[in-house]
């Protein structure tokens, strides 16, 4: 049977269903298919950033998930049996959002949340099939099914993960590196002396390191590296006891012991023919320190899924190549950081790697809090709109929340003619305005007196000065 639909995404993975998420708040349908039985249910990625926060906000997610987590932005080292630091100031610093940490929160939770969402818009997960075929002409894509099926789409995204079928389809490149370094990770509910806090602890001992990572819930997250790929529970255990000496941990249980060996690449190019499009694993891959896989997969979901509205709706009015062009060089960056953290627990001098790690991470911050993040542009244009207290006629709000994901919004300070041909549908939001009841003003001096055109994905496209 041929179905047709705007958007066919193979992959259902956080970033193959948020995608199908935001396809839905923008009007646009999908069909999303997956060769597994169901979403995660333990293990894989444990912390959702800053920006991610900021960018759940805007599809109408925050609320449902942010419970869930446990908020953490204190990293500690600890060596020689004692605590040598604890750090938190890029956190602290960080200036335009309102959640300044990490959410630490398994990828089952957003996985279950997300699937959930779309049976509920009649719209599930079509599980247990694969794409076997793809054909591409000049008004969409021909995608045959392992079901038998056939889907006709004007766009796929190939949200399939590091061994992308997709990618290879279309014999995009995807060089990996792999620079022998090996860590075992176990999730799980442990018995320790150690006074608890949750702060990511990084112990340092000469032969082994450890990153233990707090995580919601009863769970606690260990980072081992490991000096072989195989390798047992009793001598993770004991890497991580002779690491945190003087003290010791057991597991009363473990959920998920897991070994990866680091893998780093970045897809050549991000699209075939404005049609097809790679996100999330399926386009980068790197090592997992300073969390930023899902969170740039995340990203890269919502950084495309407007475009793609544009371009159904409007055809030839928006340069789909700025996906590659913006996300690209978000991904190479990523490696860069996620390579030199790594890099540092296997090749740094004895005894001052931990230090050095941390240094890394602050020197890094702008990535890790995903906050950094900017797109090419002048000026402010490419920046993230920052966060700031709105006053409202019965109480307060947070700029976010007056935002959304369906479209693009003009945040006009002061009073001020609306500027002409913005997109379709931008939704106005005027403040510190003389136009009654409906103003919301503000003492925030970030942006005096400026009006801005924000993109659906939080990032400034076009200002207007006095
Ligand atoms: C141990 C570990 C710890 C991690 N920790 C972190 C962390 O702390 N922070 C962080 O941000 N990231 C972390 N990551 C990375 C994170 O898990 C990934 O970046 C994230 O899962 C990528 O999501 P994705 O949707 O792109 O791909 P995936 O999660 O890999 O999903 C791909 C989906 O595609 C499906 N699929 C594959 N091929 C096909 C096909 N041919 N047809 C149909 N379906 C297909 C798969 O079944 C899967 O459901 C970690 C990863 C691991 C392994």
């Amino acid at each position: 049977m041929t179905h047709d639909t705007d958007i066919l995404i193979v992959g259902a993975g956080p970033v193959g269903l948020m995608s199908a998420y935001l396809a839905h708040l923008s009007g646009l349908s999908t069909i999303i298919i997956d060769k597994s039985d169901g979403p995660l249910k333990v293990g894989r990625a444990d912390a959702l950033n800053a920006r991610t926060l900021q960018l759940l906000e805007l599809a109408g997610l925050f609320d449902g998930l942010y419970p869930l987590g446990r908020p953490c932005d204190t990293s500690t080292v600890f060596a020689d049996g004692k605590v040598q630091s604890r750090q938190s100031s890029w956190w602290k610093n960080l200036e335009g959002c309102f959640h300044r940490h990490f959410l630490m929160l398994g990828q089952s939770h957003i996985e279950n949340q997300l699937d959930q969402k779309l049976a509920e818009l009649n719209n599930p997960v079509l599980r247990h099939r694969t794409a076997t075929d793809i054909r591409v002409d000049d008004h969409g894509c021909t995608t045959r099914l392992s079901s038998g099926d056939t889907i006709r789409s004007r766009y796929v995204i190939g949200a399939d993960g590091s061994r992308s079928f997709i990618r290879e389809t279309f014999n995009i490149g995807f060089h990996i590196q792999r620079p022998e370094i090996t860590w075992a990770v176990v999730d799980g509910n442990i018995l320790t002396d150690y006074p608890k806090a949750p702060e990511i602890v990084v112990f340092q001992s000469e032969t082994s390191d450890v990153a233990w990572i707090p995580r919601e819930g009863d769970i606690d997250r260990f980072y081992i590296r490991m000096d072989k790929k195989s390798f047992t529970m009793p001598e993770v255990l004991k890497k991580i006891n002779r690491a945190m000496q003087p003290y010791s941990l057991k597991f009363l249980r473990v959920d998920w012991l897991s070994q990866f060996s680091v893998k780093e690449s970045v897809a050549e190019r991000f699209s075939y023919k404005n049609k097809v499009f790679l996100a999330g694993d399926a386009c980068h891959i790197h090592s997992v320190n300073g969390g930023q896989g899902l969170n740039t997969g995340l990203a890269d979901a919502f950084n495309l899924i407007w475009k793609l509205k544009i371009d159904k709706e409007h055809p030839g009015t928006i340069d789909l190549s700025s996906y590659e062009a913006e996300r690209k060089p978000v991904a190479e960056s990523v490696i860069k950081v996620s390579g030199d953290l790594v890099r540092t627990t296997k090749f740094a001098e004895t005894n001052s790697h931990a230090k050095q790690y941390l240094k890394l991470v602050e020197a890094y911050s702008g990535n890790i809090t995903g906050m950094g993040i900017t797109y090419p542009g002048e000026g402010l244009i490419g920046h993230r709109l920052h966060d700031m207290t709105i006053k409202t006629s019965t109480g307060q709000k947070r700029l976010y929340s007056l935002l959304d994901y369906q479209s693009h919004s003009l945040i006009s300070f002061g009073d001020k003619a609306t500027p002409p041909n913005l997109p379709k549908g931008t939704k106005v939001i005027r403040i510190n305005a003389n136009d009654g009841p409906t103003s919301y003003s503000t003492e925030n001096q970030t942006y005096p007196n400026q009006q801005l055109l924000i993109r659906p994905d939080g990032y400034i496209a076009q200002t207007w000065n006095d």
